[in-house]
């Protein structure tokens, strides 16, 4: 029995994700949109550590946990296993440029000895099996003497090395997602759901075009100005930043009008990458 990993016995099948979610509006801005949610997450991971619990009836187990990612799914994992069990932590980072994978580097070491233990290695995402193939392999020269995998997101198509899970969570898609311990650049690991990074926010800053009208051109001293701000700035935002940019504006800073293309929006419009913000001078006597 020992040998049959979960998937073999039928009982760790992972899950498809359910169906995409809106993000919630705070985050909207950065989350095209939500894969998981709360209730799935819990749901899920409650069925895994059943699945644990099953598999090693006596506990005795040692959870080795990469760090960081894992550490909103660790620590609701282990909170629904009532078994001994020792928990320690490594830490791999893979130096990632961007959403890249790079070259991998242990910022962490294991301060329990696993020599002649059942470990269990917990991970975020089994994406091209790098990591989880050079932790595992660093367990093995440690003396562990069986390491089953456990990873809450499972990219499938992207593997690189032959390397399965015995644990999986939910499959994911090629995706970049974060939350839930995710981070992009380290932003967005607090989020409670795992969420789909919108694009924008991963291959550049958001670049908007700023058109001078009237005589609002010749107190700025130019009719257009590219401006780059933060991923999911606002139109609020902006005019701040362009009120900074060309101080003798400030004193019509109340009047201004501004455009969105060819719409008039509210303060707390969102931008979107490529957008032609237009200010106009207040209309006279109006
Ligand atoms: P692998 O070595 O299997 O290619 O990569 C696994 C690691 O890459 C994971 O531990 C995770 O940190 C990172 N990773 C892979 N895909 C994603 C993703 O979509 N979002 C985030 N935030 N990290 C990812
Ligand atoms: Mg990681």
């Amino acid at each position: 029995m020992d040998m049959v990993s979960a998937n073999e016995a039928g009982r760790g099948v992972p899950r498809a994700v359910p169906r995409l979610g809106a993000a919630p509006k705070a985050w909207a801005g950065h989350i095209e949109s939500v894969l998981l949610d709360q209730g799935q997450i819990q749901a899920r991971v409650a069925e895994l550590a059943a699945q644990i619990e099953e598999d090693y009836p006596r506990g005795d187990l040692t959870i080795v946990s990469l760090l960081n990612g894992t550490v909103m799914f660790i620590a609701d994992l282990v909170r629904h296993l009532p078994i001994p069990l020792r928990l320690d932590f490594m830490g791999v980072s893979s130096y990632r440029d961007g959403t890249d994978p790079g070259e991998l580097v242990f910022t962490r070491d294991l301060k329990l000895d696993v020599s002649g233990r059942d470990v269990l290695l917990v991970d975020d995402i089994l994406d091209t099996g790098r990591t989880l193939a050079r932790a595992r392999e660093k367990l093995v020269e440690l003396g562990a003497r069986r390491v089953r995998l456990c990873v809450f997101l499972d990219k499938k198509e992207r593997r690189a090395t032959p390397l399965e899970a015995d644990y999986v969570g939910f499959l994911a898609p090629d995706a970049f997602v974060v939350g839930y311990g995710l981070d992009y650049q380290e932003q967005y690991r607090h989020l409670p759901f795992v969420g789909i990074l919108r694009p924008s926010i991963h291959s550049s800053a958001l670049r908007v075009e700023v058109l001078f009208h009237s005589y609002f051109k010749e107190l700025a001293g130019c009719g257009r100005v590219a401006v780059d701000l933060e991923p999911g700035a606002t139109l609020a935002e902006l005019r701040a930043h362009v009120l900074g940019l060309f101080p003798k504006l400030r004193p019509m800073e109340r009047s201004f009008l501004v455009a969105v293309g060819v719409d008039y929006q509210p303060g707390e419009h969102q931008l979107q990458p490529g957008d032609e913000v237009s200010f106009f001078p207040p209309v006279q006597g109006g």
